[in-house]
């Protein structure tokens, strides 16, 4: 089946529906209406949960051979219509085509990383005999499913990231229901489209489309769904994890990611790196470079690199191969963010270039002297916006990298080995990348934050294990 997006249906236990009530999708760009969705209601979730009890028993039946073959042929559906699927993020949301094909690409690679690591869901045996009493047990554990899970997604990765949790999903014997991002649902819809188009079997996919706010609840509250899987900001992560109750939930939440720049470091490499990391996606990243504490030796010299590569920096339309950044995902997040920067500004910052906005673009942003009491000093900006620090030790650096209430990932520019592990040591985060901008990621690496920064690890084989549960099993023997 071919999905007709200006149909506009929402995958409901297998069937693409409408509804008469819809929410709009509009190009970040241009305003223009792409489509309309389904706003469903509650008992739209209700249903989809009764639909998804009956999917979570084919899909722990599913021998593994048959999820593999799944998976596989949706990752071979979604490659053969890359550009199709790199459109359709680069329309309804900000990234710039070069960027969404980037990302359709990694979502080829979660899913055949799932189709592979269902073949690892294993346990091992136990040996009961270590304990005294123990001696005439035989046993073993092994990893079932762990039934409903729930995902709700945002809208800055639209399709790989609604992949990294319908791939593990899959992988592990489990039924889904996704929540897209209300602004960005339609790429979940095509992930959607390869799964029915690859045969999986009705009831275990659900995408349904609706106002977080409004059919959230139902799907977080439901003592059915034993998973909430959620990737997005940390008021609504705070809020779910508080309503969600007894159940397993895995928290990808925001961050103010640091990256460190020692007096060792090549500058050309460190700024170039930095500067893609902080303006990837028009800044609205998780672990885009916000904060970057350079040495006072090489402070000026890195400063230089830095605007002069960010002044280079190509902003506008979204389709065209020349443009490196777009615009933000709507005119009020770009409001949102030049109020910061200003706020920042008022406050004692310097403007070192950018702070300006047309409609949704902001233009790519330094400063310096920021204060850290300042919002844009504290808090995640997500938008196109890098704080320049200039540092005298490296135990300044990293004090200050981890006074925040956040730890996701960070990077560093260094020759020094001593220096390096020094810094894995003491930053506080779930990953440091040496030479790296803090915006570095494969899907197979562990994945996820510590603090305000989340709960659990995604990266297909450790999604995995949040997803199923260990069951023991031990045979009493007469002899
Ligand atoms: P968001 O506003 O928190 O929304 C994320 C999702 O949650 C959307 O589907 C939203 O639905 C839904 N939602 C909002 N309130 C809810 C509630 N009370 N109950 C249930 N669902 C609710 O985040 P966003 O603006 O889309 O994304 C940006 C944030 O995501 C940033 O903070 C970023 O750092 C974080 N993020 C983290 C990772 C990671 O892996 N750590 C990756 C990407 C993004 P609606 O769209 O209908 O409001």
């Amino acid at each position: 089946m071919q999905l007709d997006v200006k149909r506009s249906k929402m995958l409901l236990g297998g069937r693409w529906v409408v509804r008469e009530e819809t929410l709009e999708v509009r190009n970040p760009e241009t305003n223009e209406l792409i489509t309309t969705v389904p706003a469903a209601s509650s008992e739209d979730m209700l249903w989809a949960v009764e639909q998804a009890k009956i999917g979570a028993k084919t899909a722990a039946n599913m021998p593994v051979h048959e999820r593999m073959r799944i998976l596989r042929e949706a990752a071979n559906y979604v490659e053969e219509h890359s550009e199709r699927y790199a459109t359709m993020i680069a329309t309804e949301g900000s990234k710039t085509i070069r960027e969404a094909r980037k990302e359709a690409s990694r979502c080829v690679e979660t899913l055949r990383l799932s189709a592979e690591e269902a073949r690892r869901i294993t346990g091992e045996t136990i040996p009961f005999d270590q304990s005294p009493g123990g001696e005439s047990r035989v046993g073993y554990y092994e990893r079932f499913p762990i039934g409903i899970i729930g995902a709700i997604t945002p809208f800055n990765d639209p399709l790989n990231l609604v992949a990294h949790k319908v791939g593990p999903a899959i992988a592990s014997g489990n039924a889904i229901i996704v929540k897209p991002a209300t602004v960005t649902p339609l790429s979940a819809f095509l992930l959607a489209e390869a799964f029915v188009e690859a045969g999986l079997p009705d009831h275990v996919l659900s995408v349904v489309t609706g106002r977080g706010r409004e059919i959230g609840d139902t799907l977080v509250t439901h003592p059915d769904v034993r998973m909430i899987s959620f990737t997005g900001g940390v008021e609504a992560g705070l809020q779910i994890a508080s309503n969600a109750g007894l159940k397993k939930v895995s928290m990808e939440l925001g961050s103010n990611s640091p990256v460190i720049v020692l007096d060792d470091a090549d500058l050309e490499e460190a700024s170039a790196s930095t500067v893609s990391g902080a303006f990837w996606a028009a800044g609205q990243n998780c672990i885009g470079v916000q904060r970057v504490y350079v040495m006072d030796e090489v402070y000026e010299s890195f400063k230089e690199k830095f605007v002069a590569k960010t002044l280079a920096y190509q902003t506008g339309s979204k389709l065209s191969e020349q443009t490196d950044m777009g615009p933000l995902i709507t005119e009020d997040e770009a409001e949102r963010v030049e109020r910061t920067v200003n706020e920042a500004v008022k406050m004692g910052a310097t403007l070192l270039c950018g702070g300006i906005r047309k409609g949704a673009f902001y233009d790519p942003t330094v400063l310096e002297d920021v204060p850290d009491e300042s919002l844009l000093g504290s808090e995640e900006i997500f938008g196109p916006v890098v704080l320049l620090y200039r540092v005298d030790s490296l135990d300044e650096a990293v004090r200050r990298a981890n006074n925040t209430d956040y730890g996701l990932q960070a990077g560093m520019f260094t020759q020094n080995i001593d220096a390096a592990f020094q810094t894995i040591r003491e930053l506080n985060v779930g990953g440091i990348m040496i030479n790296d901008s803090s915006d570095y990621r494969i899907d197979a690496m562990p994945f996820g934050g510590v603090k305000r920064s989340g709960l659990g690890r995604e990266g297909v084989k450790f999604a995995i294990a949040e997803m199923t549960e260990p069951k023991v099993v031990s045979f009493q023997l007469k002899r």
